[in-house]
């Protein structure tokens, strides 16, 4: 009995409490939420006198380093300010692919008659009900990545607080010193802000609240044609609002083939988005109800009102509060911070991981990139047997509909470099199964190294490619060319039979020279 109150005694004095947290709409799924990824009645854990990792951060980078560098027996402490999980589960992939599925079933009904499917009635779009399936299903999720999980299944030491580094090698949180051995620092990015006259008065929407929304914003600009302006474009545009994209450039989705940009702009234009391409915003104003956004396209001013603007116009690293000069760690604003090819900062006791310090900014990069961080930060003596972010074979997708997924190399990046390509294209419409989906906009795209079939780059636009870019994925990371996939059979009738009809391609490309068509012809006579 006395050993229990004194232990409750030092829970006392030396625990702390971080402060609550709220998720808007506070609906039984938000507090669901919040209970899994940052429980109300947490009490922070007291510090071990040492620990072997601290990670700064609790998204996909951080959970992953965490989850796996305690699973190998290290003692881990793991802090986050806001809610674990990060941009994925809360504002990023999880509501958006969510609110993606529910704008897909209204195009199905809106496109149900070309399959020979009256729909009799005007299809209802229940806003409303459509934000609370998002908040629903991201609160399924949560179990996942939850404070309780991480503590009990990985013994991860788990701390709400905002973390900064107060020595060389301490990190301080919510009152308590952390002492390292190895740092990670995972602390996302948040949404670039633009310096648009009038923006910040007026206000605007980003990832971090559009997924908060309740009511349909009837006339919506978005600014930025990148992927997540894009995605989320058609997903409000198919859900009932009025989308206008603004975009600086002369198209979107810019860093993609220029193909598929193409595809996507006829899509977007048919469904009846408003494509403002080389657009530039001089000011916004608030007039009464609305908002008055004034841009120039060829130096002519044009007036747009709207009820709600949505900037998706990229990332800024979070790299501000961290203390990273006091020990030496270098970043940028532009770039994040600073690490080399085996992720560790410019101080050699600590790494980086995930979209702080990566080009590649997705989930399944900072979950990749983690494991080398574990690898590299607890495993390796004097150098050996670290692993290197360059040697990862990393595919991307963006969720427009139809999809645009990518890995390795464009044309343009192997000319920069080089290296000269032979490229591989076969349009969707030559594929049996598109055909019969009626998805036929789209293609596959596949750049091997010029006179072999040694695969450096793919893209595939089609209704699922982002479940399809696995295959050359794999193909690349295991170094299989593409004579390896000509000779894989693919199930009829599939849309990934457009990979191997890309692969025939090549095939035949080798097979139908001049000398082998010769050779085969003689033989073939030879024994008519
Ligand atoms: C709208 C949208 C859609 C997306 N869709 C996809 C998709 O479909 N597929 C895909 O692969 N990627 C997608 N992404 C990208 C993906 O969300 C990110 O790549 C991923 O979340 C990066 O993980 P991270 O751990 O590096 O950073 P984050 O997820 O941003 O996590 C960083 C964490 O650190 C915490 N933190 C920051 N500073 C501190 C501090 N000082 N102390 C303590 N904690 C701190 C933050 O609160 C946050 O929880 C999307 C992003 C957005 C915005």
């Amino acid at each position: 009995m006395i050993l229990v109150v004194a232990r409750k005694k030092r829970i006392v004095m030396s625990q702390t409490f971080p402060e609550p947290v709220s998720v808007p709409p506070m609906d039984r799924y938000n507090q669901a939420l919040i209970n899994n990824l940052h429980p109300p009645n947490w009490v922070n854990p007291e510090p071990a006198p040492c620990y072997n990792l601290v990670v700064i951060g609790a998204g996909t980078a951080g959970l992953v380093t965490a989850a796996g560098a305690g699973l190998l027996g290290a003692k881990v402490a793991l802090v986050e300010k806001f809610l674990m999980g990060g941009d994925c589960t809360n504002v990023g992939c999880v509501p958006s692919k969510t609110m993606i599925r529910s704008a897909r079933v209204v195009a199905d009904i809106k496109y149900a008659e070309k399959f020979g499917i009256g729909t009799s009635r005007e299809i209802n779009i229940d806003f409303p009900s459509v934000m609370e399936r998002l908040r629903q299903i991201r609160s399924e999720i949560s179990p996942n990545d939850s404070a309780k999980r991480f503590q009990q299944e990985f013994g991860v030491d788990v701390f709400f607080g905002e973390a900064r580094f107060s020595s060389s090698d301490t990190v301080e949180v919510a009152g308590e010193t952390l002492r390292f051995k190895k740092a990670a620092i995972a602390t996302g990015t948040s949404p670039a802000k633009i310096p648009i006259e009038g923006l910040e008065e007026v206000g605007y929407i980003t990832n971090k609240t559009v997924f908060s929304l309740t009511q349909r914003p009837q006339r919506l600009a978005i600014i930025g044609g990148g992927y997540i302006g894009c995605e989320l474009a058609q997903t409000f545009q198919r859900l009932g609002s009025e989308v206008f994209l603004l975009q600086r450039s002369s198209r979107i989705l810019n860093r993609e083939d220029p193909a598929a940009a193409e595809i996507m702009q006829k899509v977007f234009v048919r469904e009846g988005i408003q494509l403002l391409l080389e657009s530039k915003i001089n000011r916004v104003e608030r007039q009464e109800v609305e908002t008055v956004i004034y841009y120039e396209v060829n130096g002519q001013e044009q007036v747009l009102r709207v009820d709600e603007i949505l900037v998706a116009t990229g990332r800024t690293p979070n790299v501000e509060g961290l203390n990273l000069e006091v020990v030496g760690v270098k970043y940028n604003q532009k770039q994040g911070v600073i690490v080399d090819d085996y992720l560790q900062t410019t101080n050699h006791r600590i790494y980086a991981v995930g979209d702080v310090c990566m080009q590649w900014q997705f989930t399944h990069a900072a979950d990749a990139a983690a494991r080398i961080v574990i690898q590299n930060a607890l495993f390796s003596i004097f150098g050996l047997g670290r692993k290197k972010l360059s040697s990862l074979t990393m595919p991307w997708c963006t969720y427009t509909d139809p999809e645009v997924a990518h890995v390795g190399m464009y044309p343009k990046e192997a000319r920069e470099k080089g290296v000269e390509i032979d490229t591989f294209c076969v349009p969707l419409n030559s594929v049996d199964r598109a055909i019969i989906d009626g998805e036929t906009e789209g293609f596959a795209k596949i750049h091997v190294k010029k006179g072999t079939d040694k695969i450096l780059g793919a893209t595939i636009v089609a209704r699922h490619a982002g479940e399809m870019i696995s295959e050359l994925t794999l193909a690349m990371t295991n170094n299989l060319g593409l004579k390896a996939i000509a000779k894989t059979i693919h199930p009829y009738p599939t849309q990934a039979e457009v990979i191997r009809k890309a692969a025939d391609a090549y095939s035949r490309s080798r097979l139908m020279t001049p000398g082998v068509k010769k050779l085969a012809s003689t033989w073939l006579a030879w024994r008519r």
